[in-house]
């Protein structure tokens, strides 16, 4: 279940980053441990839900209904969302270097093994392969675990120490002043990197990350039916994290290609239909071939007007959910012959002569037309 980080931070989904930090930077200052000692749970979720918005990657994952926190097998918030860092970077920005220490209760050392970063890829479907559903092989340049380590960091049995900096707490305290008054600020060990240990004979393959990079190739299976945007979620598939841990979550995100034909507009597709002038006039049948291999007879009824928009239904795009398809809309131009020949001439001045003078030439402004410009436009149509 994905957390709501826009409500908690009181902002509406399409806020700007502006408004996000200012949202942010008001709540922090009322929350914050050393002025209220009781709302401690409240801003570490404010401070966590800050973190996730102000990262473009972390804020997409939401947007496309995901928790970027959440990791493979369990909420994280459920958990502690300050193991993962990212805290310090907020109170560096707010707070002007050093944390506060939430009362005196430190952080400790934020472990060496910590989750991966979600990852986004896009792939682009024609029309046919969103109607169909489709495989498509993707390309992802993605962290993977070091074989040569497996993770650990180190090279062959050495092990990890004590950071001698921190001994291991990871952080370093210090008593600091600032508009909060004294305070007792924590700041990342530079040493260890806010981690307690060191290696000091790292794996030599990935120099003690515990990964490597890769290109890695995957066949993702796209629903039929999907929207522009929309993201299908690989669990697990993303880049593995630090010292070798959790793999975070792949997104595809799919793009439609642009279709000679057809326009889409969500289930139902929309076209252009040439209709012949004497068709128009007449009436007839056109056949459309649409997507799933379905052919659909659009109905030209006798006198139909250039602009006519003809509905047929079922032969749009089937639905992501249902398979129910949408509509298909024949928007109908009338063409009139570029060039006739004489003998063609003379048989529509005939058609005219039958049809009369019945039709009016000028509308929307008639009433103005008795012996203006309108009245001339009209008499340059009588002839020829
Ligand atoms: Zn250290
Ligand atoms: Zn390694």
């Amino acid at each position: 279940m994905a957390r709501d980080y826009y409500g908690i931070l009181g902002v509406a989904q399409g806020a700007t980053d502006q408004e996000i930090k200012r949202a942010y930077r008001k709540l922090a200052r009322e929350l914050h441990p050393d002025v209220n000692p009781d709302a401690e749970d409240r801003f570490k979720e404010v401070t966590t839900a800050y973190e996730v918005l102000s990262d473009p990657e972390k804020r997409r994952v939401v947007d496309a209904g995901g928790d970027p926190l959440a990791g493979p097998g369990g909420g994280g918030f459920g958990g502690d969302p300050f193991g993962g860092g990212g805290l310090g970077d907020i109170f560096q920005t707010f707070f002007g270097g050093g944390g506060g220490g939430f009362g005196g209760g430190g952080r400790g050392p934020r472990g060496r093994v910590r989750p991966g970063e979600p990852a986004l890829v896009g792939v682009t479907l024609d029309l046919d392969e969103v109607a169909e559903g489709a495989r498509k092989e993707i390309t992802v340049d993605t962290a993977i675990l070091c074989d040569s380590c497996t993770g650990s960091g180190t090279r062959d049995d050495s092990k990890p120490v004590t950071c001698g900096t921190c001994k291991g707490a990871g952080e370093i305290q210090s008593v600091q002043r600032s508009f909060l008054g004294q305070v007792m600020t924590v700041r990342e060990c530079p040493e260890c990197r806010g981690v307690g240990e060191i290696i000091p004979d790292p794996c030599l393959k990935c120099g003690g990350d515990g990964r490597v990079r890769s290109r890695r190739t995957m066949t993702v299976k796209i629903p039929a039916g999907v929207q522009e945007g929309m993201r299908v979620r690989l669990t697990g598939q993303g880049e593995v994290g630090p010292g070798g841990g959790p793999a975070g979550d792949l997104y595809v995100e799919v793009s439609e290609a642009v279709d000679d034909v057809f326009v889409r507009d969500g289930d139902d597709l929309h076209c252009t239909v040439r209709v012949p002038m004497a068709d128009a006039a007449l009436g007839g049948e056109v056949s459309v071939d649409t997507v799933l291999g379905s052919t659909a007879t659009v109905t030209i009824d006798p006198g139909t007007q250039p602009g006519t928009v003809v509905r047929v239904r079922g032969h749009g795009m089937p639905h992501l959910n249902t398979g129910m398809r949408g509509d298909l809309h024949a928007h109908l131009e009338v063409v009139v012959p570029r060039k006739v020949d004489s003998a063609q001439a003379d048989l529509l001045r005939t058609l005219r002569d039958a049809i009369g003078d019945d039709v009016e030439v000028v509308t929307a402004s008639s009433k103005s037309a008795s012996g203006g410009l309108f009245s001339k436009l009209r008499n340059a149509f009588v002839g020829r």
